[in-house]
């Protein structure tokens, strides 16, 4: 995963042309779902997407209506009982592969879209299709390693454990990222024999449509195995989870949107993966290599302009360095440059909305009152930035701990930094959150760093690093940060029944 240095452009990422000198590319608003796109179920009322930096529309899509999404779950249901899909890993892990190819083929298109729609620079677009790409290969490979085990259980009789896909599989997806946070459901979904469902973000539903397409294209994919439909979460969203077709959903988002797919989930007995929020603690110790952590901090809080579940979004300070390091930080986040996605020189890009724009800045007022702005804090609105959503990257010192700054998710570039006197109060600032999805710690100290991962309550520690992620290894969270776990081979899993086969070779039963 790519996540923006502090300055410049990262080495040998290719960048489309979407931003010339004299200013953006023509571009014309898509209309989806278009006569390729029949995996989509959606023919009622139009709903566009809009261009964060511009306002312009992107795409118009249609909303599924209820009809739509019976149609879709339908299909679903008799691709995966009728198809060989479940039963046959070879032609799983083949179709996979050829999406991936195509994801990099088509990756130049895709990632314009990608910031057009969502608003991340260009750079970050690259990387996360390139990203995406890549964890389809990873689970078209486990396509053909789903495997159980064997048992000896008594003499002549044996059992077989095995795994076997769960059958539909709704997956709704955020906006922030949208492709990779696609394909990290769906790709092991679908490795493990499932037929899926996606209801996309409707702010992200063109780049969405426009990915799930080539899949869709892929001859050897049985038809229904894949669907998809749009419109909004309160509405489609809702059905969807409810629908009696559907046998597991996988939900990426907030966590209080993800407690109401869980309510409603249940009412069916139905299984749930739910990837939900984060308020994670950057701990940066005396003895760190500062040059890195600084970097680290940045980059932890600032990549998607914070709006990314694992943002380092509390940085916690020995009290040593507190005030040399907050000094270096406010110097260094004045000098990011925020503009448009598309321009190559634009380290943060807009937000991904208007209303996501006033509740950050709504976050930054109170923390005016509650402590003090170290840098940054404002709407921009100079003649490169009038038309979008764009906040200039805050940092807070001198906040209370009961802050809601400290306390909430907040999805946007706002840094919130605490001082702390020793490794025990720092264990206890960085638990003291009602999240636990990832954390950071800087320390030359070896122990220390393993003590400190050790107790922080946290789905992904990273040490002396931070944003890496890696396919092979799991993620997912504690506390109300999710259940379950993605990535990995417990990812595939997730997506799977296990199953016990008893054989009693003996000659009587008792
Ligand atoms: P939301 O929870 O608002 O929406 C997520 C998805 O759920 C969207 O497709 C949305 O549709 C849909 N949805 C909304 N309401 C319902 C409902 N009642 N029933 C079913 N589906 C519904 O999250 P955001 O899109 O705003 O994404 C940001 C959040 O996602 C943050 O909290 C972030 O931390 C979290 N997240 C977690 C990750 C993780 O791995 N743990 C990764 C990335 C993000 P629509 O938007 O079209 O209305």
């Amino acid at each position: 995963m790519f996540i923006p240095r502090r300055r410049g452009v990262k080495d040998g990422v290719s960048v489309s042309a979407g931003m010339t000198a004299a200013g953006r590319t023509a571009w014309t608003a898509l209309r989806l779902p278009a006569a390729e796109h029949v995996f989509v179920h959606a023919a009622g009322e139009p709903f566009a997407s809009d261009d964060p930096a511009t306002g312009e529309t992107v795409a118009t899509l249609a909303s599924s209506t209820p009809a739509d999404v019976d149609a879709a779950v339908a299909s679903a249901q008799r691709a995966f009982a009728a198809s060989r899909w479940a039963s046959d890993g070879v032609l799983r892990a083949r179709v996979l592969h050829r999406f991936a190819d195509a994801l990099r083929a088509d990756a130049a298109r895709l990632a314009e879209l990608l910031t057009r729609e969502q608003g991340k620079t260009i750079h970050e677009a690259h990387a996360e299709l390139h990203g995406a790409a890549k964890m389809v290969d990873y689970y078209a490979g486990l396509a053909r390693a789903v495997s159980g085990r064997s048992l000896v259980l008594a003499p002549n009789v044996h059992g077989v454990v095995l795994r076997e896909p769960c059958g539909v599989v709704a997956v709704i997806t955020p906006w922030n990222w949208p492709l990779v946070l696609l394909v990290r459901s769906l790709a092991p979904a679908l490795a493990a024999g499932n037929a899926c469902v996606v209801k996309p973000a409707s702010l992200t539903a063109a780049v969405t449509v426009e990915t799930l397409a080539l899949l869709a294209a892929q001859p050897d994919l049985p038809e229904g195995v894949l669907t998809c439909v749009l419109g909004s979460g309160a509405v489609v969203g809702e059905q969807l989870v409810g629908h009696a077709g559907i046998d597991m959903v996988a939900f990426t988002g907030e966590t209080e949107t993800g407690i109401r797919v869980m309510k409603r989930a249940a009412d069916g007995l139905r299984k749930v993966a739910l990837e939900l929020g984060g308020k994670a603690p950057n701990v940066v110790f005396a003895d760190a290599d500062l040059d890195k952590a600084l970097a680290g901090a940045e980059n932890a809080i600032f990549t998607t302009c914070g709006q990314i579940c694992t943002a380092g979004s509390r940085l916690l300070v020995e009290d040593a360095i507190h005030d040399s390091f907050l000094e270096r930080l406010a110097a260094d986040v004045e000098q990011l440059r925020v503009g448009d996605g598309l321009d190559e020189r634009s380290q943060l890009g807009p937000v991904v909305s208007r209303a996501q724009r006033d509740k950050i800045l709504a976050y930054v007022e109170a923390g005016r009152r509650e402590g003090t702005l170290v840098a940054g804090g404002s709407a921009l609105d100079g003649p490169e930035h009038q038309r979008g959503w764009f906040v200039s990257p805050a940092v807070f010192a001198d906040l209370p701990a009961g802050s809601s700054l400290v306390r909430d998710e907040i999805f946007g570039p706002v840094l919130t930094v605490q001082r702390f006197a020793d490794e025990a109060e720092a264990v206890a600032l960085a638990n003291d959150t009602e999240y636990g999805l990832a954390a950071g710690v800087w320390t030359r100290d070896v122990d220390r760093a393993w003590r400190v991962g050790r107790a922080i309550r946290a789905g992904t520690i990273w040490i002396n690093t931070y944003h890496h992620f890696y396919d092979e290894a799991e993620v997912g969270g504690f506390k109300r940060s999710g259940i379950g776990r993605q990535q990995g081979v417990e990812g595939l899993y997730e997506f799977t029944e296990t199953k016990h086969l008893n054989f009693d070779g003996n000659a009587s039963l008792w």
